[in-house]
This record gives C-alpha cells, structure tokens and sequence, in this order.
C-alpha cells in the first residue's frame, strides 16, 4: 500500500524510474534490513546538507535533506534510520544523473527506510536527497516543541543517542562521522533567533519567502549524527566574553532572565579554562552557546553537543541564590555538559556497545575538575554520594549492564530511573577505579585519547590507549569484563588458623533473584579488580593489589595485621571482612581515632547495611559502625547521609512495630548532642558541606520525630506565617517536618489549610500542602484526602494539579489505605498519560512500595508496573517483595529488636 498515493516523486517526474514508499511488510524486508545495514568498511557518509523549517503554528517542521555517501564496496539496498518523520520525495543521484529505484519502503517495526535499487550499486560518490516533513513532539526525541507561553515558544532538537531518526533519515550509527551544513529558516524579527553547533555564516531575509529568515551555519567538522543541534525559539543572546583561546561563550534565554545568567557565563568561562589545561587539547571550535530553555521534564535535564549547551533554565538562573545542595548538583551539571560539549567530536566510540563510555569519561573528569575549581567542597563525596552509591543501590536487583549485552545494534535502553542511575554511576566508578591506580599515568593517557580528535572512531579502536594504562595489566579485558558482567563482586576476607589472610570473590547480591540454569555464567562473573587498601596502623600507606582475570583467591597477608580495603571506596564492589575485623572497625571510629578517612567510614557503614540487608551479616554490625556519630564530632556530610539512607530504609521497612519506637530512640541519641550545639541551625552563608551535613542531621530528626527538631521547625513555621523569613536552607526541612509528630496542633493545621486554600502563588501552595500531609491524623489525612482528589484547580501550568497533590500526599504512610483501593482503577494504563501525569503517578507508585509489606499488594504492582512499560515501578515493587521475604525468612526484625534493646538499655 502506497502511503502517499497520487504523490508525484522527483524521481518520477524526471526518470522513469517508480518510486513508491511502501510500509514495509513484505518478508524480506527483515533481512536486507540486517544484512545491509551499512557499516564504515562499506562507506563513508561524508556530509549532510540540511535545511530545516518549523511551523509553530502547526507544530510541524519540515526540511530538505541531501546525504553525501561514498560507497566502497557493491550494495543492492542502502538501508537508512528512519523513525516517526514523514518522507515526501525521495531520490539517489550520482551527480546529475538519478538512479533507478524500485522502491522505497518505510520498515516501521526496524525503523528503516530501505531503498531498493533497481541494480546494485557499484562504488563511487552518491548523494539521497529527501524532503521530509514531522509533527513536532511532546517528548524531547527528535525535533520538539516548547511551550512556554503564547509570545514564547522554542523547537529544538534532541537526538542523543538515537533520536535523530524521527527528524531526518540518517545513518546514526556511532562509527560514522559527517560534516553537517545546516540551515534554520526562522520566522523575520519577533524575536526569533536560530541556534546550532557552527556560528552562523551568511543570512537572508524574505528568505525562501516573505517574513521569513534564513540563517546558514558554517560547516561543522566530523560529529556523530547525535550531536547535531537545532534551536529556533523567542531568545535573546548575551554580550559574548572573549576566551584567550580564541573562542566565545554567550548564553541565550528569555529575555527577562538575560541579568541572571552572567554567573552561568563566568562559570562556564573557568570551566572551559580547567578542562583546557588538564586535557593539555586546544578546544577546535570558535563558539559556545549556552542556552537556558524552559523545559518540563527534560531527561537529561540538559545536553551537552559541539558548540552548544542546553540547560533547563531553572537550573542555571541566579544559580548562587540556589540552595546549597542545589547549587552542588548545578555545578556538576555544568562541568558535566561542558565535558561532553568539548569531547563531543573529539572522542567517540566506534559502536553502541561502548556508549556508556561517554558518560562514564564524563562522570570521572567531574571529579578530578570539579575538585581543581571547588577544592573546599567538591570532593570525592560528591561522586560517592551522586555516582557510585545509587549506582550500587540499583545493581543488584537491576537486570542491566552497561553495554546491555541484548542488544549491540542498539544503544541501551535508559527508560527508567533505575537504568540512568546504574549506566551513569557504574561507568563513571569504574573509570574512577582504574584512575585511581595510577591517576598521573591515567591522565597522561586520556590526554593522548583527546588528541586523536575526529579520528579515534575509524582508527582505532577506544580502549587502545586506555590499554597501556597499567602495563601489565589487561586493562581492555578489564573493562569489557565490568561492561559485560551483572552486578559487582562482593570480597570476602578470610582468615584461616594460622593468620593467613586472604581474599576472595563472587558476585554481589543476585544469587536468590538468578535462575539456577544459569550457573556456568558464574565463573565468568569473577572479575578483574584493582583494590586499594591500607594497614590501620600505617594508614597513610596506600597499597594495591589485584584480583587477576580469573578471580581466583588471593593471599593478602600471611599474618594479619588489622587493614582496610577499597580506599575511599575507590573500587566498584563491597567487601566483608570477618566477625572481629567488623567488631575491630567498630571500636576504632567510636575511639574518635583518626585512622579511618570520612570516605573510609561511610563506606563501612555503607558495605555493612548493604551486606546485612542480603543476610552476609548481622543488622548489629551496621548499627554499632553509626553509633560513633554520636560523639557529636562529624563534621563530614558523607557519613551522615549514608547512615540516613539505611536508617531511613529499616524504619520504612518496621514500621509500626515494636523497633519504631527503639530507632527513633536511638537516632536521638546519634543527633543529640548535635542539637544541643545551637550552631546546627546556622545554616546562611556557611561551607556548603556544613549545610549539608546539619541539613541531614535536621532531617533525620524529622523523620524518626524528634521532638526537640520538629519543635524548632514548628517554631521557624509559625514566624514564616508571620512574615516570610525563613532561610532558604531551612524551608524544605521545615515544610516536610513541622508538622509531624504524636501530637497533632490542630491550631497549625487549620492555619496552614487555609493558607494553602487561599495562596495564589504555587510555589507557596505547594509548600503548604508538604507540610500539611506530614499530619499524623487519621482524621487529618481523611480531609487532605478528599481535598486532593478535588477538582483541578485553575493553574498555570497545573503544577499543582491532582496528580501532584496525591503524590504528595502518598509521602505521608497513612494515607496509603485510601490509595490502595483506588490506584488500580483509576490509571488503568497510565502510561498513555502526558509525561508528567506519568511521573507523578510513577512516583505514587514508588511511595506506596517503600512503605508496604503486603507481598501479594507488591506482586501486584509490580505486573501493574510491568504492564505499563514502567521499568521502575516493576522492578521496585519486586526488589521490595524480596527484601520483605528477606526480612520474614530470617528474623532480622528480632535481631534488629533485640540489638536495639540491649544498646539502648546500656546507654541510658
Ligand atoms: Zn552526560
């Protein structure tokens, strides 16, 4: 069936070649699609030349598309990405002649278009000329449109790492690199501006008609097709600074927030500045355009292309007003995309199977050139606390790997939270565990693999260089060993009756959810681990040891002196060390000695809860590592924010027993002598890490229900209702907690609904409807209920819409008998739901699993996740069942219970 019937094609018109697109359901279609899927030892795609039109009117764009090709070997098809955009003329010419085509056909299932010539194609340079026309999208994949309001709108493109596809058909494979010259017809004056990689070179006006723009770019060098960038919007452009080296850094917005993005350009100036000198590489390109857009639900959140940064404009206005944890994670942001604007053609990967490289590179110089700009906060903490550790949280029950070994043809798939977090953390913490053995070596080595420019993806391949890193070591096998493999290795040490300690292997946490049919892969699991350790009484000295490629044991020393492995959890696994050397930590971090680093010690704490939580050890470990914080000497936020994670997730996972009531005692002890140093609620104009690390200490106060910390927040409350006076720092906390505890003010409550009923302002409104759900009332939460399933009310932009105040309200476990009835119901197939109706009820979904112990309830959301293409929601719902079944096979509440009991016993 012809899907433009009656459509007259160029090709038609001017040879007699018949050309029709077809949907491509004829059987061989699968085949040529496989077999001919080019690759670079068959041809070059040298260039594309595209111009690009969007209709903001209609939401569509349409464009003109001519690929260059050299074909170096004889094809009977060439095969094409092609997704959602429409093809309305199709041609292959080589020169001026036009090839005989048989048909076109759009092969929906593979995204391909196949061209089938009427005989093959003999080598020599051909040119695909198409004019193609789309819808513009919702979801930022292709060509898609923002709208921020009547007099704004902006189109971009987003096409990492397979997107591009939906906009024009391309060969987006990794391997091939083209020269791109675009042009970007933009409506005549209105404040229309038109952005892409290249500055622009050449503009006409009343071109191709009448109050219409047409801007052409100067040709790009090599990129992947996924890099290429196209922003037409109501901008304006800041007054460009001038680096030494020669190139321009603007940042283009709306034009009210044009004053508060200087600081973004200063900062994107140094950043460019450090990057320079530690890559030792002179940046090929003459311009950098920061572009702060207003994006909903962007997943990235921002892109970082050739000569072009996008960022979500919340993000980077008036960025040092931004609270202290907000402001970390911006800077890491901007550092991040900054890196991948700069590698973006010059260091790429030959095929999708080492695309987690790209993050991964970035992830690690985040570390190393955040540190050099910020050397008072930003250190290994944040990679630890953003990288490594969520990406260790999800291993174990994400069934992933990096390269997602399913499927080489194609990039993995990042469609859930659970995947970004595991492919950006794995790959940025193996990179750093191997930086860690050698830093000097290992940044000679990445200066040499910036050098190679456009060329490393024909030449050579990407580990080549890496490879020399550690000479006598196989470091290629190493990576490709953690790319390929689940999960991470769990080390045990073990101490045999003479003294003799030595180390061995298997992997972390997946034998109960792992077929047993499986087992041969067992073996192969044990991988490659470069470790970093230190004797306790020379801990200075930081020695390392390998496991080789086979994973055999290995001996670490013939008689056992007290040491600690994975330095400053440097290394990708968990370590568990035997009874006393767990009982011998203990002892050290409450002595207040300074043997073990603040890294050292929240990895502990870390390895310890994780390695109880899968039954390696008991729940007391863990407990008696955190104790030590009661000393009221931490000053470090890492260690805090760990014992919080774990803390939090055991009160999750008991409550409503009888260890509620003990936690909630003990975390008063850990924080008591913290609150009684006034000092911990300054919180204005100090180092960030101090903020961070009072900030967790108040808010684990809120969660187990302090008294003395809701009493404080209740207080700074009350005045905010006065007056709005409250730090910025503060208002989170204070609008989660405030209202929380056994004693319910009514008065506040009553004040605080109609606050929130009467507040126009959102932002407000919202942060009064947080607080109100921290009730803990049945009666309460009956009215928050049935005022949340109100009706819509008229918003801009509905952001507190329905959906929102449920999820909220869905923070608070007691509200969660009148979700339970209800969800299945209500969103029956709630992934057909707009982005953000689909997140929010995501996050519902999330809560309701965090709190619950109702196996059969999980089951349940778990196929409720599954059969709405919600990665998350299935796998958390399974991941929570299991560790529930966990909690009941092996009586960890009693042994949590008893532990408990007898340490608060003795320390009151
Ligand atoms: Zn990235």
């Amino acid at each position: 069936m012809s899907i433009f019937a009656g459509c007259q094609l160029s090709a038609l018109k001017k040879n007699s070649a018949a050309v029709a697109m077809e949907l491509g359901e004829v059987p061989w279609l699968s085949e040529a699609a496989e077999k001919y899927k080019p690759r670079d030892k068959d041809m070059l795609c040298e260039m594309y030349v595209l111009q690009y039109y969007v209709d903001f009117e209609k939401k569509e764009f349409t464009g003109d598309v001519k690929i260059h090709i050299n074909l170096l070997s004889v094809i009977p098809f060439i095969v094409l990405d092609k997704g959602r955009c429409t093809i309305e003329e199709l041609s292959v010419r080589r020169g001026n002649d036009y090839i005989d085509i048989d048909g076109a056909y759009d092969y929906t299932p593979k995204e391909k278009l196949i061209i089938c010539l009427s005989r093959k194609l003999i080598p020599g340079k051909y040119k695909i000329v198409a004019s193609v026309r789309g819808d513009l999208s919702e979801k930022p994949e292709g060509f898609f449109l923002i709208n921020h309001s009547r007099d704004r709108l902006f189109a971009m493109t987003h096409f990492w790492p397979d997107h591009a596809k939906h906009v024009f058909p391309c060969f987006n494979d990794p391997a091939f690199k083209s020269v791109f010259i675009i042009s970007l017809v933009r409506p005549t004056g209105l404040g229309f501006k038109a952005i892409s990689n290249m500055k622009p070179e050449k503009r006409i006006s009343d071109y191709p008609s009448e109050k219409l723009t047409t801007i052409y770019f100067m040709a790009t060098p090599p990129l992947q097709v996924m890099s290429l960038t196209m922003i037409i919007g109501n901008l304006v452009t800041s007054d460009p600074s001038q680096a030494k080296l020669g190139y321009t850094v603007s940042v283009s917005c709306r034009e009210e927030l044009i004053n508060r993005t200087k600081e973004v350009q200063d900062m994107i100036c140094s950043i460019m500045g450090v990057i320079g000198k530690f890559i030792r590489t002179q940046f090929n390109l003459t311009k950098i355009d920061v572009v702060a857009l207003p994006i909903q639900n962007f997943p990235p959140y921002c892109m970082g292309n050739p000569g072009v940064i996008v960022f979500n404009e919340h993000e980077i206005c008036s960025v040092s007003d931004k609270t202290a944890i907000y402001y970390t994670r911006v800077v890491r942001k901007m550092i991040h995309e900054v890196m991948h604007m700069w590698m973006g053609n010059m260091m790429t990967s030959v095929s999708w199977e080492h695309y987690w490289l790209y993050e991964g590179i970035v992830g690690y110089m985040c570390q190393i050139l955040g540190s050099q700009m910020f050397p008072s906060w930003y250190t290994e903490w944040i990679t630890l606390h953003y990288d490594l550790q969520p990406a260790m949280e999800v291993e174990p029950w994400f069934p992933s790997t990096l390269s997602n070994a399913m499927n080489r043809e194609k990039p993995p798939n990042l469609n859930s939270l659970a995947a970004q977090t595991l492919f950006y953390g794995k790959s940025t913490s193996c990179l750093r565990m191997m930086g860690s053995m050698d830093f000097t070596n290992f940044r000679f080595q990445m200066t040499q693999f910036f050098s190679h420019k456009g060329d490393i993806s024909r030449k050579k391949l990407l580990y080549e260089n890496v490879d020399s890193v550690l000479e006598t070591k196989r470091l290629e096998n190493m990576i490709f060993s953690w790319q390929d493999t689940e999960s991470f290795p769990l080390v045990t040490v073990v101490v045999n009756g003479t003294g003799k300690v030595s180390l061995e292997q298997k992997p972390f946490g997946r034998k109960s959810t792992h077929k047993t049919e499986d087992q041969t892969s067992t073996s192969s699991n044990l991988m490659m681990i470069p470790m970093l350790y230190f004797e306790l009484e020379d801990p200075k000295r930081i020695k390392t040891i390998w496991f080789e490629e086979e994973g055999h044991p290995i001996l670490l020393q013939t008689v056992l002196r007290p040491f600690k492995l994975n330095w400053h959890q440097s290394g990708y696994y968990r370590v568990n060390y035997t009874k006393d050397m767990w009982a011998h930590f203990a002892s050290v971090m409450n002595e207040e000695e300074k043997t073990l680093d603040t890294e050292d010690k929240a990895n502990l704490i870390d390895d310890a809860f994780a390695l109880a939580e899968y039954g390696h050890i008991h729940h007391g470990v863990p407990l008696s590592l955190v104790v030590y914080l009661r000393s009221g000497n931490e000053t470090h936020p890492l260690p805090w924010m760990m014992a919080t994670k774990h803390l939090e997730r055991i009160y999750h996972r008991t409550l409503n027993t009888q260890i509620t009531y003990l936690l909630e005692m003990l975390v008063k002890m850990l924080i008591q002598s913290y609150l009684e140093n006034e000092s911990i609620w300054t919180l204005a104009k100090q180092p960030i890490p101090d903020v961070i690390r009072k900030l967790a200490i108040i808010n684990l106060g809120g969660t187990f229900l302090n008294e003395d910390v809701i009493e404080r927040l209740k207080y700074v409350l009350n005045n905010f209702l006065e007056e709005d006076t409250i730090s910025m720092e503060l208002k989170k906390a204070t609008f989660a907690h405030a209202l929380k505890g056994e004693e319910v003010d009514d008065e506040l409550f009553e004040t605080l609904l109609s606050r929130f009923k009467e507040e126009n302002n959102i932002f407000k409104k919202w942060m009064f409807w947080t607080a109100l759900v921290g009730v803990q009332s049945e009666q309460h939460i009956a009215t928050l209920w049935e005022i949340a399933n109100g009706p819509e009310e008229e918003e801009d932009g509905g952001r507190l819409n329905q959906l929102l105040r449920l999820r909220i309200l869905s923070t608070n476990p007691m509200s969660h008998s009148y979700f339970w009835p209800y969800i299945m119901d209500k969103w029956t197939t709630y992934c057909r739901l707009s982005n953000q109706d689909r997140d929010n009820i995501k996050g519902i979904l999330l809560n309701l699993i965090e709190f619950s112990r109702n196996l059969e309830f999980l089951q349940q959301l778990s196929e409720y996740g599954e059969a709405n293409e919600d990665l998350d929601v299935q796998l958390y719902a399974l991941k929570v069942k299991a560790d529930c079944e966990r909690w009941n096979a092996h009586n960890y509440m009693q042994f949590v219970e008893e532990w408990l009991h007898l340490f608060i016993m003795n320390n009151t």
